[in-house]
């Protein structure tokens, strides 16, 4: 009986005096390149598949639990964006398999422009051969096994690891949004507002090597422009590989912020992708070799989905795309599916919109919206939450379409209007778009304590 209580008492001692040893983490990975040539994302002058693979794409998984408040699994791809139909099936396993609640699970995508199509995200972009379609299916069919598995890889991994976060800043993120006498048009924008911080999640071994870097930044991961047709992560991928390779065994996760609006400038060749990619890489390993602060204290998490209504529009308005011989294949496309659903009595309203909050302790508060949301959601969030860091991830949970701000959808252009066509949305959303999601973020943010 003695040593059975001397030990007893031996565990208690080591777990009250030594609280940090109750953090663990756990990283994995899985490659999700397409096997073959594949139709690609991001830009409606897409005329074929993907010629070659310059650099593979993955799926990467963060696993931190910290000792209290259970576990979150934060997801990033080398992806344009995932539907809801891969995002809800991928969730509902993670549950069953893992034990892990919606709340405590983050799926990000890098927005990579030169990647596959996430089936059916963008789908009324493309005018598609035959075959191509299924072989998108397939790939998403294929994308959810993979999502689950890389979760539970970081799942199984779980062990003592310190972990602690730290910002820096990268230049090449621009306003694109560019006043012209026709209106906004995607340009370059330097009095618009941006947002130029890298927030950094530093994740040691107990020996001191690094085993995760998760960094994220606010713009679009566009570098490669429409005519390249080379699988790559754009410059997100080359910042990710840049890392691995200067911290050897480690994993490092992109996380897309509110980049909606944002563009790397300069664009367009893969040389300017690499150099951006490097300029990242170089912040995240300078902040990751300064002094960094500790994450502690209970996870707190808070998922809420609420619903965006999208502006009323007349059904005249999609008969007369469908009979514009000039109207774009994507407008034609986007009345059609507008239409069917109207005939099948499920006309869209609104969207679904999925908003999280996760935070440690009173340490960092990470702030996830989905959709392709514009820095201005960023800026307000920093504005209405000042003194604990806050980091406001875009691109997260789901992207069903542009999340424009009411200052950008009362300026309009692509952001606000042109984009919800190639989404296959009915039309802009309705005004006061943007209270609406800050309920939601309220409402997160209270169940987190802040
Ligand atoms: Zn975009």
């Amino acid at each position: 009986m003695k040593p059975f209580v001397a030990s007893a008492i031996t565990l208690f001692l080591c777990a009250a005096t030594a609280p940090a040893a109750a953090f663990r983490a756990g990283v994995g990975r899985v490659d999700i390149t397409p096997p073959g040539p594949i139709w690609m994302s991001g830009y409606a002058s897409r005329n074929h598949p993907s010629e070659s693979v310059r650099q593979p794409l993955w799926a990467r998984a963060l696993a931190i639990d910290p000792g209290s408040g259970g576990r979150v699994v934060i997801v990033s791809t080398d992806l344009i964006g995932l539907p809801f139909e891969v995002a809800d099936q991928v969730a509902a396993r993670a549950r069953q398999q893992f034990g892990i609640e919606r709340s405590h699970l983050l799926l990000n995508s890098s927005h990579t422009h030169t990647g596959p199509v996430i089936w059916p995200n963008l789908a009324s972009m493309f005018v598609l051969p035959p075959g191509e379609e299924q072989k998108l299916k397939d790939y998403a069919t294929h994308l959810v096994d993979d999502l689950v598995a890389v979760i539970g890889k970081a799942v199984a991994d779980l062990s003592p690891a310190e972990v602690s976060f730290g910002f820096g800043q990268a230049g090449f993120a621009m306003n694109r949004r560019e006043a012209t006498p026709s209106g906004v048009k995607i340009g370059v924008n330097r009095e618009g507002p941006g947002d130029h911080e890298v927030p950094v999640l530093k994740v040691a071994g107990r020996d001191g090597r690094i085993r995760a870097i998760l960094f994220a930044y606010a713009c679009h991961n566009t570098t490669l422009t429409g005519e390249f047709y080379q699988i790559t992560g754009d410059y997100a991928g080359f910042a990710e590989a840049e890392l691995e390779s200067v911290y050897p065994g480690s994993t490092a996760l992109f996380i897309e912020l509110c980049g909606g609006d944002q563009n790397p400038y300069p664009r367009s060749t893969l040389e300017l992708a690499t150099q951006h990619g490097h300029e990242i890489a170089a912040e995240v390993s300078r902040v990751v070799n300064g002094a960094t602060q500790p994450l502690r204290g209970r996870l707190r998490t808070a998922y809420q989905i609420t619903s965006l209504p999208f502006a009323p529009q007349d059904r005249a308005t999609y008969e007369a795309d469908l009979g514009n011989p000039k109207a774009s294949p994507a407008a034609r496309q986007r009345a059609q599916r507008v239409l069917q659903a109207i005939d099948a009595g499920h006309p869209v309203h609104e969207t679904p919109y999925p908003v999280q909050a996760i935070r440690f302790g009173n340490s960092l508060t990470l702030l996830a919206l989905g959709g392709e949301v514009v820095v201005d959601y960023d800026l307000r969030a920093k504005r209405e939450y000042p003194g604990e860091p806050l980091i406001v991830a875009g691109y997260s949970n789901a992207v069903m379409c542009y999340i424009p701000s009411d200052r950008v959808l009362r300026e309009g252009g692509y952001e606000a209007v042109d984009s919800l066509v190639y989404y296959g949305q009915p039309g802009p959303f309705a005004p006061g778009v943007e209270g609406r999601v800050f309920d939601a973020v309220h409402a997160v943010m209270k169940k987190v304590g802040r």
